[in-house]
Order: structure tokens, then sequence, then C-alpha cells
């Protein structure tokens, strides 16, 4: 496996891999865990050449989150890569990303509104500006993404179609299943932030969830069934909630009763020193 760290590297190397096959693209922040490498396992069944990018990218993060907190651990990342097979290493520095006068943003309306895009201002623009820079970068034939970050993944989607990109073209933007612990709690690298006792609490969420989703889908009321997933959530042990929302799985839209199109339930919700999200499907009725 190669790293690069810089672009004039990173252009020299793409550019190989391109002439030796299709490419994929699966963008990170690092400190990953099984559900990145699924993805990575997925990429490779795609593609010739895996090309993995960690970037801790600083215009997705609030003035008051975990940009300096978050986990970096670059050697070990690189090794787990290395086993999985990975072809290139994309390992920006920020400096290389976004030099001296930088200055443009991509801006998606509509579904980055609301859910993530509500408690987190900014997060979404930084997203698809950071992603926007990724696929101009490695121009892959398909790009990956986890389900686990539903709303991010409508966000690509809807700007791969809007500025007509064609490495990855809409359709090549791949949403890979949430990667779960044994006890059901979706894998995210702010796990990491939790106590053992808060890591035992959280499976609250989940569990919580689920029932929620089989009352919907029992035909239970809508807003009587997420007032009780938040109390639920809340007696598990959670601090505090961002959202709880039920909405259309494609176009994101709010819904407060069931409906005939496939549907996302979706929630963030803080533990201890953790923002945890999370999301499911739900049948259509
Ligand atoms: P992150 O490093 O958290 O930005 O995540 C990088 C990619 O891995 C994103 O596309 C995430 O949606 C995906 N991902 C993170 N956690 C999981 C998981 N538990 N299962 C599947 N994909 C995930």
């Amino acid at each position: 496996m190669q790293t690069v760290h810089a672009l004039d590297p990173l252009r020299n190397a793409v550019a190989d891999l391109h002439k030796a096959g299709a490419v994929a693209l699966v963008p990170t922040m690092g400190a990953l865990h099984e559900g990145h490498l699924t993805l990575v396992r997925e990429a490779k069944a795609q593609a010739k050449s895996v090309v993995v990018s960690i970037f801790v990218n600083p215009l997705q993060f609030g003035a008051n989150e975990d940009l300096d907190a978050y986990p970096r651990q670059l050697a070990r990342d690189s090794a787990l890569l290395e086993t999985e097979g990975v072809d290139l290493l994309w390992a920006p520095t920020v400096e290389a990303m976004y030099p001296a006068g930088f200055a443009s943003n991509i801006a998606v309306a509509g579904v980055s509104e609301g859910l993530c895009g509500a408690a987190r201002p900014g997060h979404f623009d930084g997203v698809a500006t950071v992603v926007c820079k990724l696929f101009n970068q490695v121009m892959p034939d398909v790009a990956l993404f986890g389900e686990k970050d539903w709303q991010q993944l409508a966000v690509i989607r809807r700007m791969a179609r809007d500025l007509d990109l064609t490495r990855p073209a809409a359709d090549a933007v791949l949403g890979v299943p949430t990667v779960r612990e044994a006890d059901g709690l979706a894998m995210s690298s702010r796990n990491a932030y939790l106590s053992a006792e808060e890591r035992q609490a959280a499976v609250a969420l989940p569990a919580a969830m689920r029932r929620a989703i089989a009352a919907i889908e029992g035909g239970a009321d809508v807003p009587v069934t997420l007032a009780r997933l938040q109390a639920d959530i809340l007696e598990g042990g959670f601090r505090s909630i961002d959202y709880a929302e039920l909405r259309d799985a494609d176009d994101l839209t709010p819904l407060s009763a069931r409906s005939d199109r496939p549907m996302r339930l979706i929630v963030a919700a803080r533990i201890g020193p953790a923002r945890l999200i999370d999301n499911m499907p739900v049948a259509p009725g």
C-alpha cells in the first residue's frame, strides 16, 4: 500500500491506478473500526483498486465540537488498511486540503436541513465541500459511504446529481448497511469516548429504536411513538436528545404518519461526552 500526504504524489499514484482499471474511494476520518473495513471490503468487490482517504476535516466541525479530541491513529489505521489489501492511502495534511486563500463552499439545500443540519450548523457544507474535493482529487469510478450517516449519504447523492458529477456519478455513490456491535450499538469512532458504564447504557438507543419501529409498523400513532422513544432513550441513561424523527428514506421529508414509501427512523442523542447517531429502516405501510 502506498501512502501519500500531498496532492502531487496523489495525482501520480491515482493516474497509475486508473490505468489498471476501475478505482473505488472510501472517504473516512480514521480511527478505523469494522464499519470502515466493511466499506473497504465492499470497495474491493466493486473495483480493481481501492483508495481510502483519512482526513479529520476541520470544515465539518462546529466551534464547540470535538475536532481536537477526535481520535487520530494513523499508524494503526495504516496497518489495518494494509491488511485489507488497500492500494492507496490518501492522508492529506490540512494545508494540502485547504491551502492559504481557500474560499469555496458547497451548500446542498433541502436534505441538509433539519436533523444533523439543524443540530450542527455548517456541518453538511463542510462534508459536501471536502467530499467534492476528494472526488476531484481521486476521480473514483465508485465511492462508498455508510448508511450509518444516512443524511450524509443523501447530501452526497444530491450533490453528485445536482452538479452532474461523473467521477463518481450519483448512481455510483453506494451506501453500505450499518455495522453493529454484538449488542446492537452502531460502530462509531466516537464510541471510544464512552466509559464502560456509558458504553453499556448506550445499547438503550438501538433497543428503543427497534421497539419504536415495531410499534410504527404495527400501526401505532407516530408522534406518540416518537415521544415514547425519547422517554425510553433518556430513561436508558442518555442525557439529552438532539432529534428523534421519522423521515422519508429518500428525500428526508419529515413524516407524522406511516407512509407507503420506505421510511427511516433517525436519532441523535448524547451520553457522557459523546453524541451518537443511529438510523434504521421502517417498512412502508
Ligand atoms: P467517519 O470516519 O466516521 O467519517 O466514517 C467514514 C465512513 O464510514 C462514512 O461513510 C460512514 O458512514 C462509514 N461508517 C461509519 N461507521 C459505520 C458503521 N458502523 N457501519 C457502516 N459504515 C460506517
